[in-house]
């Protein structure tokens, strides 16, 4: 999409002055701390420079946190889902969602959008195209000058000294770094990766992939595809089948009836975001167990984009017990028939799985867990929701026994994972500023009580006088 016209430079100047009246980028005031070679460790490492990850960097840069660095395993401008493996044509959200802007009007996506296509524009606008979301995210980096480096992954985190020892691969090899903190922005699938029901683990790859993964879909032109799943990301991977050309796509749902609710857009509003955390773990275990039980309905748009096509079919109340290869395709059994087609597509979601999740694994018998300190009345029983981990009140992880893992609560988690601890406000685009805001909140308060001897014995030594004693003549004094 072209602008019409360009009124972006403008917008950036007037940020540039924003920024500039609120005195950004303050000094940075943390005291250092040594690594075991005597250089001073990060403050903070960010592992994922998507919306979150770049919307903490903002806030800790415009609170004076200044020694911390991001990393992504993507390549730049290519952060997150929107141009990989999301296959809506936009968004799911309204278009008038704020965005990560920190507080600042100009920062917004209608204020990004105004400026390029005008207000007519702004009106024309349904919702947002995927593509059109991931420029202005690549924009947001820009003009606020938030350096990640790409094309480096989190593989591995040992705790030292007091510090967390971060193993990280990049196009150079591999690499360490030292931390005080570590925030874990990335993403959706960071707590166990994706959901593998068990009938699928021994199909061969050639025949499935997750919608998660990256996926040819020119490569299943005149194919038959089956879907298994019936929310967002299925019904937009069938989607994205049929415009390719497949000859005939099967959505295959264990609901018996297509669900129509997506009750979690009843959640955006601020008191949510802002006291859910707040809330006794029963009420927040309700919350969720009602909403996910309730199954959530793909959205509106993405059911709309399958409606054109003859060739595609929707089967409800279907679970699938077997998968297996015959004649060269793949078989999936169910109670009462079988279904058979070239190529399965999973849209299972994200299993929440803290033994699956690579650099969290090694520390999974430490990581205190909802299960661990909460049994819900057993009609509201979830096994699921007994893995999320158990976080504080600034995201980080506890440790189950006292005293045994205490560098735990030196990992933030700032993902999809923190939903039941603190609801959607470090994954949704909806409530990132107030979880972004929560969390530098608590790295500033963690930086000053660590230093507190330190401000404390700079306290007692500043000596820059005020008065300079030319303020008054000899004369006055008697
Ligand atoms: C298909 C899809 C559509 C969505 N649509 C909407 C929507 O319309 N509205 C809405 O509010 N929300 C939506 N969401 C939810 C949410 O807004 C997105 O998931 C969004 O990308 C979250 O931003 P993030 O920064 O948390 O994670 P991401 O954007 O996923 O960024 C995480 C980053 O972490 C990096 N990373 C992960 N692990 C490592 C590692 N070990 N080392 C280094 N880097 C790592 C990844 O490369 C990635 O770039 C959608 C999610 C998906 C998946």
């Amino acid at each position: 999409m072209d602008p019409e016209f360009n009124g972006l430079e403008a917008l950036e100047d007037r940020i540039r002055q924003e920024l500039g009246f609120l005195n950004y980028p303050p000094t940075n005031w943390v005291k250092p701390v040594a690594g075991p070679d005597g250089e001073p460790a990060l403050d903070v490492a960010i592992i994922g420079g998507g919306m979150c990850g770049m919307a903490v960097a903002f806030g800790l840069k415009r609170e004076g946190i200044r020694k911390f660095r991001i990393f992504d395993a993507a390549d730049k401008g290519f952060e997150g889902p929107w141009m990989t493996t999301a296959r809506m044509k936009t968004l799911r959200s309204p278009k008038h969602l704020t965005g990560p802007h920190m507080g600042l009007p100009n920062l917004t996506f209608q204020a990004w959008y105004r400026a390029q296509w005008g207000d007519e524009g702004w009106q024309a606008l349904g919702y947002i195209p995927r593509e059109v979301w991931m420029d202005y995210l690549r924009w947001y980096r820009h003009i606020l000058s938030i350096r990640t480096e790409n094309n480096v992954r989190l593989q591995k985190i040992t705790p030292q000294d007091g510090l967390l020892r971060l193993h990280l691969t990049g196009p150079e090899g591999g690499f360490e770094v030292m931390s005080r903190r570590l925030v874990l922005a990335t993403g959706r699938a960071a707590f166990g990766g994706t959901r593998l029901p068990g009938v699928f683990r021994d199909v061969p790859t050639k025949f499935i992939a997750h919608t998660e993964d990256e996926i040819d879909f020119a490569a299943l032109k005149g194919k038959r595809l089956l879907v298994v799943g019936g929310a967002a990301s299925a019904v937009d991977s069938a989607a994205a089948a049929l415009e390719a050309g497949a000859k005939e796509v099967h959505l295959l749902m264990r609901a018996r009836e297509i669900p129509r609710l997506n009750k979690f857009k009843n959640t955006v509003y601020p008191g949510y975001f802002r006291g859910f955390s707040s809330l006794d773990d029963e009420t927040r275990w309700r919350f969720l167990h009602h909403g996910l039980s309730s199954r959530v309905a793909a959205p509106r748009l993405s059911m709309l984009r399958l409606k054109e096509f003859d060739n595609f079919h929707i089967h409800t109340g279907v679970e699938v017990t077997s998968a297996r290869e015959r004649d060269n395709r793949i078989c999936l059994g169910t109670r009462d028939r079988t279904f058979d087609g070239d190529f399965v597509i999973l849209g299972t979601g994200y299993a929440i799985d803290v033994r699956e999740q690579p650099e969290l694994a090694p520390f999974s018998e430490d990581i205190l867990l909802w299960q661990d300190c909460f049994t819900p009345p057993a009609e509201i029983a979830n096994a699921e929701l007994g893995r999320f981990p158990y976080l504080g009140p600034g995201f980080e992880l506890l440790e189950k026994n006292k005293g045994k893992a205490s560098f735990l609560n030196r990992i933030h988690l700032f993902n999809a994972a923190t939903t039941l601890s603190h609801a959607a406000v470090s994954s949704d685009i909806p409530g990132v500023n107030i979880g972004a805001e929560r969390l530098v909140n608590t790295l500033a308060v963690q930086f000053f009580t660590e230093g507190k001897d330190q401000h404390l014995q700079d306290f007692y030594d500043y000596d820059e006088p005020e008065l300079l004693g030319d303020e008054w003549r000899d004369e006055e004094l008697s």
